[in-house]
């Protein structure tokens, strides 16, 4: 029989659930990928990095197949009408794919299947991105779980060989149809262009998660220590492979919980929010349509001041950590952890701005741009999510920039203006006297903007806004 694999975001050819049932169950397997029109004419800025990473890891995909005489079929269009359109002249009778919990994909996976049936034409799907999706796992009383840590618990508990075992696809390639090479056109062709992408130390495709995974793995013992601190490499950096599958989550969990020790489980727990933002978005769609997941905080009164808003998007808030945040994620589409939880907490928190508004800026700008986890994030920063940060609880941007960047030196990179304030000056510079701005040449307020606003006023006006709401 002759079938098709669509990869969507799961662009590699080993420990994939859809292309290894397809291969064991037909004698001809053809592979798509589709740049979906749907989705890329939304996208603003047409120099996005996260176009140019998919360009580049289903590049690296295509030579993969290419090397077993076969190929991925790149298709340029609405996937809804190219995929049922594409397995018709294949004569395909069943398409293959894995899940995508996002509600807008699983509108247009209804309609693919529907598509698909009125021509006789199977539609398959399986569990690949996730250790543990939907309902698989519940409470006692069969009920979603909405706290991290019992969650956590019993997703320990359930995990076993079964559940992290890779699909063995080596074992069946021989069934990839065989097909004559295509190149790619370019990424021009698309209506896109390059980026810095390419000069960031972040190498794409399944090579690229495999040379960072391997350098984690070796660091993975001091990211329990390492992880909060944005000048020192402690994290993985592999958020934008997860989001994309050029790595397989099974083997990320599996070497986590194998290696042990508090590292690699500090790790594998943040494997585990992944998972169990997933489910809280499968269990609660309302959310993809800006719903509080509290719904006693919908409707809090936030100001919403667009001069900050715009301050705070352009990394010109005069509290250097959070302007070195905003910048990194406007010069790299990446953000450290503690970073986006700084930014996150003080946008809504300081700035009084909707969590709304941050999500979206967020969701154009991040190359790991993911729904379930920065809806979560957000939400959990404006108290208004599950098992979020208390409403009461505000972080203070200058003892979190002491805290975690003590000598300045991530702020330093990204705030290049303040490079010539010591280590204490750097965390509050509107502090430094007037003869000590002019030794060091720079000038708070003309070099580097003053506060926008004053922490500790704003602090007591976010607690009277949450206070008058609950
Ligand atoms: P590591 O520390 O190495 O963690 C390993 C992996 O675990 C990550 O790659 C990611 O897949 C997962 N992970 C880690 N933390 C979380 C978390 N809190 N929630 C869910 N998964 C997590 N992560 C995204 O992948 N996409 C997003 O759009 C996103 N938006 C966020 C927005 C806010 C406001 C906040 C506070 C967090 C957000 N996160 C998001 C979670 C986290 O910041 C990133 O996953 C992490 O910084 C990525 O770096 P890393 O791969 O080096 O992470």
């Amino acid at each position: 029989s002759t079938s098709l694999v669509w990869f969507r975001r799961d662009l590699r050819n080993y420990d994939h659930a859809a292309l290894y049932y397809a291969l064991k169950t037909s004698q001809q397997v053809y592979c798509v990928f589709v740049f979906d029109t749907e989705i890329l004419n939304h996208l603003p800025d047409k120099a996005d990095r996260r176009v140019e990473f998919i360009w580049e890891s289903v590049k690296e995909l295509k030579a993969a197949l290419q090397q077993h005489g076969s190929d991925l079929i790149v298709l340029h269009g609405m996937a809804q009408h190219e995929v049922p359109q594409l397995a018709q002249a294949l004569k395909a009778q069943a398409v293959f794919t894995n899940h995508d919990y996002e509600p807008s994909a699983i509108t247009r996976d209804t309609q693919v299947a529907q598509q698909l049936q009125t021509h006789q034409i199977d539609f398959h799907h399986y569990k690949d991105q996730v250790i543990f999706e939907k309902d698989e796992i519940l409470t006692m009383a069969h009920k979603p779980y909405s706290v991290f840590t019992p969650y956590k618990n019993t997703w320990l508990k359930t995990v076993n060989d079964f559940y992290l075992k890779p699909y063995p696809v080596d074992r069946y390639l021989g069934n990839l149809a065989k097909l004559e090479p295509q190149t790619l056109t370019s990424l021009e062709s698309l209506g896109f262009q390059r980026t810095n992408l390419s000069s960031m130390r972040l190498p794409t495709g399944m090579s690229g998660a495999a040379t960072l995974f391997t350098d984690f793995i070796e660091r993975i013992k001091h990211y329990k220590e390492a992880r909060d601190f944005p000048a020192v490499k402690g994290a993985s950096y592999l958020s934008v492979h997860l989001r994309f599958g050029t790595i397989s989550i099974r083997q990320l969990a599996r070497t986590a919980l194998q290696i042990g020790g508090f590292g690699a489980e500090t790790w594998a727990s943040e494997l585990i929010w992944r998972d169990f933002y997933f489910q809280i978005l499968h269990h609660n769609p309302q959310l993809a349509t800006g719903k509080a997941f509290k719904p006693e905080f919908e409707s809090i009164p936030f100001p919403n001041d667009s001069a900050l808003f715009s301050a705070w998007c352009e990394g010109k808030t005069g509290y250097p950590l959070v302007d070195a945040a905003m910048r990194q994620l406007n010069n790299t589409g990446f953000m450290h952890n503690r970073l986006r939880m700084v930014a996150a907490s003080f946008l809504v928190k300081d700035l009084l701005i909707d969590w709304r508004w941050g999500e979206r800026y967020f969701a154009e700008k991040l190359i790991d741009f993911d729904f379930s986890a920065n809806n979560g994030g957000w939400q959990w920063a404006a108290s208004t999510g599950c098992d979020a940060q208390p409403w009461f609880r505000i972080f203070n941007p200058m003892t979190q920039s002491e805290r975690f960047d003590g000598h300045g030196k991530f702020i330093r990179k990204y705030v290049t203006e303040l490079a010539r304030c010591s280590d204490k000056e750097i965390h509050a510079p509107w502090l430094i006297s007037a003869q000590r701005q002019t030794s060091i040449n720079t000038v708070i307020g003309q070099d580097y903007p003053k506060p926008i606003v004053d922490h500790a006023t704003q602090r007591e006006r976010a607690l009277s806004l949450y206070k008058n709401t609950v």
